[in-house]
């Protein structure tokens, strides 16, 4: 079984559960007719399951190739998909008209970069980290890099990279060591190692635009003092075309479990030349541009393994044919009976499905919030888009990357041994996904990140707006009675929230320590109301289309797997909130020597 983009689930989401259509009014949405959005879903489709997909196991197999002279070949296939990938313009879909994309909003493009994380999610990584090079220009660079970099990067001429992570700095990048020395000309001249810099050298693009962050002679220790350079691979010439080899150099890649077809590389910058983005020792802030960019589209690939994963076990379970079903034998004729019959099976492809179809629901609720963010005539609406990206950016990274790796593990689980031999796609979803947790700040982090500083900032402003959302939403849809146990639902996860929130302003904020033991858990329980709200309002969407008379099964079948989620997954969050309620006693209790 290869993976299918779930076209339909993306449709349903963009037209009957978010209604683009109400956005028309809005710059770049007034371009997304339904239509539009149709043909992308279509072409995307293709272009994901017939070209990428295939290359999957091959970049899994293979792997990157680095050579004495400091070159990196990519696998088999991915240079020839690399070019299909810009002459289809994919890269440009919602990048800024100015710069030569065609500024669709991005809740569109996240349907493209899930199909294509699912179908090969190393070679959707030197696109996905391009994407935040460009970003991170855009939001801070000068006029001029803005003009030179930012239409090679929107058009996927040129890749990008992140260069933050070094030997001993890893989620502390106070420790930064890379140092940049003025050079007198405008310039700097970069020193240092890095490492694991996914993409820092390929054969994909002419040129790579590395975001390197590195501390100018004299500044600040700790991340006060760090800076934001642009560093290409060549020097852009006079006319603005890649000219002389810099002093930046692969010397390396790392063998790792996962992700083997995207070259993850040992960096070493020798006296670079590079030029300052944005203003001297900010380059944190800026970077964070990048950070959160990215992290959204970590979460994305949890997700993304998640979804293919689950396709494979749920293709495997209806095949695979292993004992009777307890009520006696659905395949008489047969040797023995699939073992999608057995309920254990059921409830781990169920619990999947349930977590993947909610879990993707907020992934694009939360990127139209961030749209509205960037062009809603509405001050408030700008606002509360801000918010609520700013609030669930780390819930998504954290809470998707961790389900999607559970859904990963089920999936081995359903197919048996065969799981775990490498016969068949799915235990490269396992490994694949595995990072997903660890980079971009791990999900340890992303859960400080909440309780730290998205969850106090501006007054916990966010958090109010959406405790207050969610209340609104049960009041107003009261006399809807088939809504009637998702709403019950939306409520109880709202209020099991609202007293894990007052338990951290009470006994967070005295003894920090409480607020580091409970923060996993917390940000557990806000994805799992996320989703509860997600699942109210698929559920909404569901009953409307079949009040009009609409008998595709598709919606029935949401009501469904949205039941089983109330019944099987939402009880979780009183774990959690009992769980986080006991703070740091019993976490820090045992004595450092006795590990
Ligand atoms: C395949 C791959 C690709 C990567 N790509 C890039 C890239 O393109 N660019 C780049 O710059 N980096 C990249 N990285 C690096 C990645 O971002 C780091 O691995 C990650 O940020 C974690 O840092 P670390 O590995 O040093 O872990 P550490 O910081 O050593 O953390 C180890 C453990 O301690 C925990 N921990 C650390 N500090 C705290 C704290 N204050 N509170 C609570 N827990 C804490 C962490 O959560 C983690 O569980 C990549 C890594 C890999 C493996």
């Amino acid at each position: 079984m290869t993976y299918q983009p779930p076209v339909r689930e993306h449709l349903f989401l963009l037209r009957d559960v978010l209604g683009i259509e109400k956005y028309a009014n809005l710059p770049g949405f007034a371009d997304a007719t339904l239509d539009v959005i149709e043909q992308i879903l279509d072409e995307a489709s293709k272009f994901c399951g017939e070209v990428l997909a295939p290359l999957n196991a091959v970049g899994d197999k293979q792997g990157c190739k680095w050579s004495a002279d400091h070159s990196v070949e990519t696998p088999t296939g991915f240079k020839e998909a690399y070019r299909q990938f810009v002459e289809g313009g994919w890269p440009a879909l919602a990048a800024e008209a100015d710069y030569g994309g065609q500024a669709l909003p991005r809740v569109v493009n996240l349907a493209f970069s899930e199909m294509s994380s699912s179908a090969n999610m190393a070679f959707a990584m030197y696109p996905g980290l391009t994407h935040g090079a460009y970003s991170a220009i855009l939001a801070g660079g000068s006029a001029e890099q803005k003009a030179l970099y930012l239409p090679k990067l929107a058009s996927g001429q040129w890749a990008g990279t992140m260069n933050l992570t070094e030997p001993q700095c890893g989620t502390d990048l106070g420790l930064l060591r890379t140092k940049a020395v003025p050079a007198g000309d405008g310039s700097y001249r970069i020193s240092g190692q890095k490492i694991w810099i996914s993409g820092g050298e390929q054969d994909l693009t002419e040129n790579i635009i590395h975001l390197v962050l590195a501390r100018i002679e004299g500044a600040p220790a700790g991340t006060h003092g760090i800076s934001l350079f642009i560093v290409p691979k060549f020097l852009p010439d006079a006319g603005g075309k890649p000219g002389a080899r810099n002093g930046v150099r692969c010397d390396g890649l790392e063998e790792k479990m996962g992700i083997h077809g995207s070259a993850t590389c040992v960096i070493s910058h020798d006296e670079a030349t590079g030029w300052l983005v944005g203003e001297e020792n900010r380059g944190l802030a800026l970077m964070f541009v990048m950070m959160n960019e990215a992290r959204l589209g970590v979460g994305m690939q949890g997700l993304a393994q998640g979804e293919a994963a689950y396709q494979a076990a749920a293709a495997f379970a209806k095949e695979r044919l292993q004992g009777r079903a307890l009520t006696g034998p659905k395949n008489p004729d047969g040797p023995a009976d699939p073992i999608l019959v057995h309920p254990d099976v059921r409830r781990m492809l169920m619990d999947s499905r349930a977590v993947l179809e909610a879990g993707r629901t907020f992934l694009f609720w939360t990127a139209l919030q961030g749209d509205l963010a960037r062009v809603d005539a509405d001050a408030a609406v700008r606002q509360r888009g801000a918010d609520y990206m700013a609030l669930m950016t780390p819930v998504l990274k954290g809470y998707l990357t961790d389900r999607g790796f559970k859904i990963c593990s089920d999936a081995v689980q359903v197919h048996g041994g065969a799981g775990f031999t490498e016969h068949l796609p799915v235990s490269q979803y396992l490994r694949d996904c595995r990072i997903s947790l660890i980079y971009e700040g791990t999900n340890g982090i992303q859960a400080l990140d909440l309780v730290g500083r998205k969850l106090p900032a501006n007054g916990g402003r966010a958090m109010m707006t959406f405790l207050a959302e969610l209340d609104a939403y049960v009041a107003a849809n009261r006399g809807d009675e088939g809504l009637g146990p998702f709403l019950d639902g939306v409520a109880a996860a709202k209020a099991q929230l609202q007293e894990g929130t007052l338990w951290l302003m009470q006994n967070g904020l005295t003894a920090p320590d409480n607020a580091g033991a409970a923060s996993a858990d917390y940000l557990h329980l806000l994805g799992l109301t996320a989703l509860t709200y997600m699942w109210a309002q698929m559920a909404k969407a569901a009953f409307g289309k079949i009040a009009a008379g609409d008998a595709d099964p598709f919606y029935a079948n949401k009501l469904i797997v949205g039941r089983y989620f109330l019944a099987r997954v939402l009880p979780d969050a009183a774990a959690h909130l009992a769980k986080l309620k006991t703070g740091a006693e019993t976490v820090m209790a045992l004595p450092a020597e006795a590990f």
